[in-house]
């Protein structure tokens, strides 16, 4: 795959130039006013191999909103929890639908098409806050032990502007406890969802935090079993029928790796053997989706052969 890192730096930086002035082709998120705060030409990329290898360019040492970024974690948080009794409360399906739609929730009866989805993130959220005394910090620990870096924080007016604006996933959630499909009380779950989605990383601490999902499990710096390779499989293969939304089968059909995105702006893929990539550039497409990083993990893809599908 990647043979020469030197030219990978100088392939990444040339790609990042060439989508440096597409920015105006999408729209930061401003739905959570805090987020349209951020700089829409930021711009940056970085690929980690799990050989310890690491390659960045732009801003990729620039810490941004993880948001939805963050429904990876806390997903491989709860299956460590409570293993497959989470499979019964939520699918693991593609639901064809906005990331945080409503409609088909109440048709299925309160149970999440799958987690990576917001019901299925709050779902999960709700899974963390009733089996851990402290579910916030336990999931900023779980960050910084990933990502081998203390300096993970919590952005807190990212964290108050969603609390704010919070409505449609509180929404979700009330919906999701009339069914009986929630534990504890919505307000405890919307501030453990809000808070994982204020957490901010870079693209480089992000690409390192998520190597054990390229690693069977295995975090590949200490060896430490992160999760089983059985249940790295069922991420990895969530993320590539769901993680980015209503586009995953395009996404797959034109790139074909596992993702996940945010609407911070983030993307990360998974190169399963191999490592990870997160882009980051604010302007998302209608699905939510970075416009410039979901073109970089395009660019990158076809130029060194990742497709999973080959
Ligand atoms: N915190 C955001 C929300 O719930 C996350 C959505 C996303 O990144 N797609 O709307």
């Amino acid at each position: 795959m990647i043979k020469d890192i030197d030219n990978l730096k100088v392939k990444l930086a040339a790609f990042l130039e060439a989508q440096r002035p597409l920015y105006t082709q999408g729209k930061v998120a401003d739905y959570i006013p805090a987020l349209a705060e951020v700089c829409p030409k930021s711009i940056g990329a970085c690929v980690a191999t799990i050989n310890g290898k690491v390659v960045g360019a732009g801003d990729y040492q620039v810490p941004f909103s993880i948001q939805s970024i963050s429904k990876v974690f806390g997903l491989v948080m709860a299956m460590n929890r409570i293993g497959d009794d989470l499979w019964q409360r939520v699918s693991m399906e593609p639901s064809g639908q906005a990331f945080n739609s409503i409609i088909q929730l109440e048709w299925e009866k309160g149970v999440p098409r799958n987690p990576v989805i917001n019901a299925g993130a709050l779902l999960v959220a709700d899974v963390l806050t009733s089996h851990f005394s402290a579910s916030k910090l336990a999931f900023l620990s779980f960050m910084r032990k990933l990502s081998h870096d203390d300096s993970v924080y919590i952005d807190c007016h990212v964290y108050e502007s969603e609390l704010a604006h919070g409505n449609r996933n509180a929404a979700l959630a009330y919906l999701m406890k009339s069914f009986g499909n929630i534990e504890s009380e919505i307000p405890e779950v919307l501030s453990h969802y809000f808070t994982q989605c204020a957490i901010a990383m870079s693209c480089e601490q992000l690409a390192n935090s998520l190597l054990f999902l390229a690693n069977k499990g295995i975090d590949p710096v200490t060896n430490e079993v992160i999760c089983s390779p059985k249940d790295a499989h069922r991420v990895n293969a969530i993320l590539s029928t769901s993680g980015m939304y209503d586009q995953s089968g395009e996404f797959a059909f034109s790139i074909g790796l596992p993702a996940k995105s945010g609407v911070g702006g983030g993307v990360i893929a998974i190169v399963p053997n191999y490592g990870v990539i997160c882009t980051w550039s604010p302007p998302l497409n209608s699905f939510g989706n970075s416009v410039i990083g979901t073109n970089l993990l395009a660019n990158l893809a076809e130029e060194l052969g990742l497709s999973i599908y080959h």
